[in-house]
């Protein structure tokens, strides 16, 4: 009889996901000889068999890997048949390893049912895991990746957790993390003064949350705070301790029936909340629903998550509909998670600390994701997702690079991958850049990449900027922000080639020294031409104006009715004393203090303000999320005029025709909605229609659309469906944020790209 021999080599996340045993069991059923070891590159395998048996196996490797495990790549070939009998794990062989590292994960199907096991030996246990399961890239200290390189090893297994271990045919053989109530992490509570208190942690815990106490709860990434998000009165006194007065709060819930209880879920959306990344869905609310309005008020939406560790499992299951479980820091910081630390800087808002001795390496703030066209949106790439790489559309020289500075993210790549860290908050303090610091240290050491050149955004002030300047040795390529937005949705798509990129956003650094944010760009990796944009206005007090969406309105007034503005019967304006009157109108006359923007964001605010969403923000993008919230209450296709005015091969969006019908609407008490529908349609024609007049010069046929503003549900689909009606080939995220998070992205690939 034929015998066959051939050897497989698989590349991806293959390592400490379960994929050996995997093999081992595979080629029991397939009646299989040889062998399987982890190397370098990820899982080398060489089987025997009948020719049938060994394709079945082959197919069956891709067909059937452990949850975890993500394949980039599986290469075969045939070689000379050994005559060998069984299949054995071999030891792992040295080398640079290359193999990816998986990110954490929610406890699998078999761990869930093994915590509440009554005749289980990690009944009720926080910390159970196993391959297909626990925390990775949190506990993570070097590489290769093994217990002694994990937070893990303080924790020397016992005698029956060590059998499973290295029993290949057990669920948890090579399960680094593996731990039991003998040999295990332990749950601790303690008080701000770091004292225990008396009784079973997470009875006591639990019972603090029923009498609507806030808890810290130490996670997978960081320290979240807790509070019963039923309760009027915890909800309220958690906002005046977190000093965050609008934000809204995440909640998880136990499961999918609890949320349906409160917000609206569809088959898609279900799949994200339950799958094993455990993200925070943006899900719109129920009319009538039981959780306290505090949690997002003025918003249509609540960001909602499933249990994502078996500690949140133990807290929900039969105790809440939901839980707050918002970041564990004041305000715009970075996430809490190491223990003093947390401590401190949590003291004066939680009244006590669920916490346990697995100490988290690296933090990982909870991924946020709003559903697209039945693709995943995100808001924010996390937890769950690093440092799962993104496939760039070729392989170029090793960049680091640095991201913005708002929702910073720092991304290396290796031959033809993009790594993107975890988010790292807004880059505006010497906290957060030590954050970014450690970041690349830790990504360049688990993936033993040295980066050859250094990206970063062309604005000299920003500190991404400042650091990548201070980087010895290393080339520095300057790219354009919009640019490099462009860029990052192009690099996910795998586009190579002249396309048109359609960027929208708050604020970035233009080749002329304004502020651009309302972009239209021509081009490819290597060189781009702006082409079109919004008309530009002076911001009054530069940063100011972003903080306090007033100042925009009296800009885009002044731009049409000059000193008179203050005319207008507006009630917005009736807010603004006459001081400040004269103070505004001097800037923009004499142009003081104020920088010219083309931003899209900044046209949102006015429009905002103007209809009485609010005049001053409390966070980023406030304004625009409560108008978007208030369009969709209206049904309209109707639009506003505009005008598209060319200058010099590039074409300028005029809106001034738009704000003055605004106007016009707002003093015949038009309904509110209805304005901030009818400007969200027009902002989405007036794209579409400089996008075709562009075509028309360029042939150019293919879209990306980038940029903060993208977050936007209504914005995105008005454009999105405009552009697709008119024939065009329109592309937008999956893999990475379309704001700022996902800016490394673009960079590395135009600073890879420019060198290669
Ligand atoms: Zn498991
Ligand atoms: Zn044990
Ligand atoms: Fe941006």
């Amino acid at each position: 009889m034929a015998i066959n021999r051939i050897r497989i080599e698989i590349e991806g996340i293959v390592q400490g996901v379960g994929f050996r045993p995997f093999i081992f069991r595979l080629a029991g059923t397939h009646a299989i000889n040889g062998w399987v070891l982890n190397n370098s590159g990820g899982v080398i395998i060489e089987a025997e068999g009948e020719p049938a048996k060994v394709s079945a196996f082959l197919r069956d490797i891709s067909a059937e890997a452990p949850p975890l495990a993500a394949i980039t790549s599986v290469s075969s070939e045939k070689i000379a048949s050994q005559g060998e009998r069984g299949f054995v794990i071999r030891p792992s062989a040295g080398g640079t390893n290359k193999a990816q590292i998986s990110p954490d994960c929610d406890v699998c199907a078999d761990c869930l049912r093994e915590l509440f096991d009554p005749n289980d030996r990690r009944y009720l246990y926080p910390f159970i895991n196993c391959t297909n399961c626990g925390p990775r890239y949190s506990i993570i200290t070097g590489i290769p990746y093994d217990r002694p390189f994990t937070t893990m090893a303080a924790f020397p297994m016992c005698d029956a957790c060590r059998a499973e271990y290295e029993n290949p045919a057990d669920r948890r053989f090579h399960a680094q993390p593996v731990a039991c109530p003998d040999c295990g992490p332990r749950l601790g509570l303690v008080d701000a003064k770091g004292e225990t208190v008396s009784g079973d942690p997470l009875r006591e815990a639990l019972r603090l949350l029923t009498a609507g106490g806030i808890l810290a709860v130490k996670g997978i990434g960081g320290y979240h705070l807790a509070v019963d998000a039923c309760n009027d009165d915890a909800v309220r006194e958690l906002r005046r301790r977190k000093q965050r007065d609008e934000k809204p709060f995440a909640l998880m819930a136990p499961d999918l029936q609890a949320i349906a209880r409160f917000a609206c879920v569809d088959d898609i959306e279900q799949r994200i909340l339950a799958g094993p990344e455990r993200p925070i869905v943006l899900l719109p609310k129920q009319d009538c629903n039981p959780i306290a309005p505090l949690v997002a008020p003025a918003n249509g939406y609540f960001g909602v998550m499933l249990p994502g560790a078996p500690l949140h499992h133990l807290l929900l299951r039969n105790n809440f509909i939901a839980l707050i479980m918002t970041s564990g820091n004041i305000s715009d910081e970075p996430i809490a998670f190491r223990d003093d630390e947390a401590r401190e800087r949590l003291k004066e808002i939680a009244d006590l600390f669920l916490v346990h001795n697995r100490e988290i390496h690296t933090s990982a703030d909870d991924s946020v994701i709003r559903v697209f066209h039945g693709n995943p949106l995100f808001l924010r790439r996390s937890r769950g997702y690093v440092p799962r790489s993104v496939k760039l559309p070729a392989t170029q020289r090793s960049v680091l690079a640095v991201g913005g500075e708002l929702k910073a993210v720092v991304c290396l790549t290796r031959e033809d991958r993009g790594f993107m860290s975890q988010h790292i908050g807004d880059l505006k303090n010497a906290a957060t850049l030590h954050s970014l610091e450690e970041a690349v240290a830790h990504l360049e050491r688990i993936l033993e990449i040295k980066p050859e050149v250094v990206a970063h955004d062309l604005h000299p002030d920003y500190l991404s900027s400042i650091y990548a300047a201070g980087l010895e040795g290393l080339p520095q390529v300057p790219v354009q922000h919009h640019h490099a937005h462009m860029a990052s949705c192009m690099a996910e798509n795998g586009l190579e080639g002249e396309t048109l990129g359609v960027v929208f956003d708050g604020t970035g650094y233009g080749l002329d020294g304004t502020i651009w944010g309302g972009e239209f760009l021509l081009g490819d990796y290597r060189a781009f031409r702006r082409c079109g944009h919004f008309r530009a206005v002076p911001m009054p007090g530069g940063d100011a104006a972003v903080k306090e969406p007033l100042r925009m309105v009296i800009s885009y007034l002044y731009d049409i009715y000059g000193n008179a503005l203050y005319d207008l019967q507006l009630p917005c304006l009736a807010e603004v004393g006459e001081r400040d009157r004269q103070l505004y109108l001097k800037m923009l006359e004499r142009g003081i203090n104020s920088p010219l923007t083309s931003s899209c964001g900044r046209l949102f605010d006015a429009v905002a303000a103007m209809v009485g969403v609010r005049s001053r923000i409390s966070y980023e993008g406030q304004a625009a999320i409560e108008l978007e919230a208030l369009a969709e209450e209206a049904d309209t296709n109707a639009i506003y005029p505009y005008s598209i005015a060319t200058a010099d091969d590039n074409m300028v969006l005029d809106m001034r025709h738009m704000l003055h019908s605004v106007v016009d609407d707002l003093q015949a008490e038009e309904p509110r909605s209805v304005i901030a529908r009818r400007f969200h349609n027009t902002v989405a024609h007036a794209a579409t229609d400089l996008c075709e007049k562009i075509r028309e010069t360029n042939g150019v046929n293919r879209v990306v659309l980038s940029g903060g503003s993208f977050q936007n549900k209504l914005l995105a689909e008005g454009i999105f469906s405009g552009l697709s009606d008119k024939g065009f080939e329109v592309f937008t995220h999956r893999l990475v944020p379309p704001n700022d998070g996902g800016l490394a992205l673009g960079q590395a690939v135009v600073a890879g790209m420019q060198n290669r």
